[in-house]
């Protein structure tokens, strides 16, 4: 997929191949088929946050902001299933569990009508959770729109080779961008090798932006970076089944195939640093998700076999933003992910890319 740069000054540089920066090089290549463009990887595309990511897509739009990004990317996604990326998305129902005092609130977050379950749907939900544990008052609901699994690591190499293979977009891997340097024609960009752009884009994920800027763009105000776990367990599932939500315990139970689920669950850790995480879940990650999986399943320490971690930058509204600076013209961030940063990928990229051409 590697391919080597052909212009001396590229009309767009991407630092950062993860889904975000996958996104940007493949909407760039469809909107402007004679640009040249570069994607800088220091690793590996779809190395960092993308890696380890459940991929879960819901209609879910926690705060108004989110509502026309989900759309949108929502919407970009379908757009996707007639390609060959589109080999990596896979349709799921999607059941949610919640106090039925909250249900007229989350009607409004969630962009598609609610419905109660019918009863076979709720014997295949008893069925895959053996011993599930609910509160009085809590309801199931679901709404007839699929979510969507998103194999985010092989869906950012079909991405980026697909914009390859459009014959001006060039990979360049073990590139880590260090300086970005305003020229006459735009930046020069400082990694192991030096490119020159017109415009940049910058998709780092959770890892800090190249220093040092011309003006400092830095991180979103109150933004942080924080732990992200998710559990493998052995539960009876079987492919067709819905990721169920825990909507109060900010807990959902993915089947990933037959006689595996993922357990996505809360992790309150903070400050947690890219470098010091390979993906492992550690002693803690186990601990934390088992015990909050117990809370609704009896077994929980049965069922676990393992688990995944990895960290992601988290703006205080959950919200990914764009950031650009007047003195940085053709020159965005797109920060942010805060946990949900592949169901929002394509429409960040699109905003992303509006903000520099
Ligand atoms: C366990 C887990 C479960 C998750 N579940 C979900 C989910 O269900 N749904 C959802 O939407 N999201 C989920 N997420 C979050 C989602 O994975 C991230 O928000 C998303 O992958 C962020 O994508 P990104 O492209 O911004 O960052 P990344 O994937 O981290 O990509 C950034 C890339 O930039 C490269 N890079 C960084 N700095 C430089 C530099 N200076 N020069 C060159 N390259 C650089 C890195 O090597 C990396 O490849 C989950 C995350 C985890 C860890």
């Amino acid at each position: 997929m590697v391919a080597r740069g052909r212009a001396l000054t590229a009309d767009l540089a991407v630092v950062g191949g993860g889904i975000v920066g996958a996104f940007v090089a493949y909407e760039a290549g469809r909107l402007r088929p004679d640009w040249d463009i570069v994607v800088l990887e220091r690793h590996a595309p779809g190395s960092g946050a993308t890696a380890w990511s459940a991929g879960a897509d819901f209609p879910i739009a926690a705060t108004p902001g989110h509502r026309a990004l989900v759309a949108d990317s929502r919407a970009r996604y379908a757009d996707l299933r007639g390609t060959a990326a589109g080999a990596f998305l896979r349709e799921v129902p999607i059941v949610y569990l919640l106090p039925r005092d909250r249900l007229e609130r989350f009607g409004t977050q969630v962009a598609a009508v609610l419905r109660p379950l019918t009863a076979a749907e709720r014997d295949r939900v008893e069925e895959m959770l053996p011993g599930l544990s609910t509160a009085p008052g809590e309801v199931f609901v679901t709404h007839d729109e699929p979510g969507a699994v998103v194999h985010a690591r092989p869906l950012a190499d079909a991405l980026l080779s697909a914009a390859v293979g459009r014959g001006r977009t060039a990979v360049e891997i073990g590139q880590r961008v260090r300086r970005v340097d305003a020229s006459r024609e735009g930046y020069v960009l400082r990694a192991e090798g030096e490119w020159r752009a017109r415009r940049v884009v910058l998709a780092p994920g959770p890892w800090d932006l190249p220093e040092p800027l011309p003006v400092a763009l830095g991180d979103p105000p109150g933004a942080r970076r924080k732990r992200i776990a998710a559990l493998h367990a052995r539960l009876p599932v079987r492919f067709g089944d819905p990721l169920v939500y825990f909507v109060a315990d900010d807990l959902f139970v993915l089947p990933l195939a037959a006689g595996q689920a993922l357990v996505s669950f809360r992790r309150d850790a903070w400050g947690t640093d890219p470098e010091s995480v390979d993906g492992r879940a550690d002693h803690a990650d186990i601990l934390e998700g088992t015990r909050m999986l117990a809370d609704r399943l009896p077994d929980a320490a049965g069922l676990v076999t393992g688990g995944r971690a990895f960290c992601d930058l988290y703006t205080p509204d959950r919200l990914p933003v764009v950031l650009t600076s007047p003195g940085l013209p053709g020159l965005a961030a797109a920060l942010g992910g805060s946990g949900s940063g592949v169901r929002l990928a394509p429409g960040l990229a699109a905003r992303t890319l509006r903000a520099v051409i």
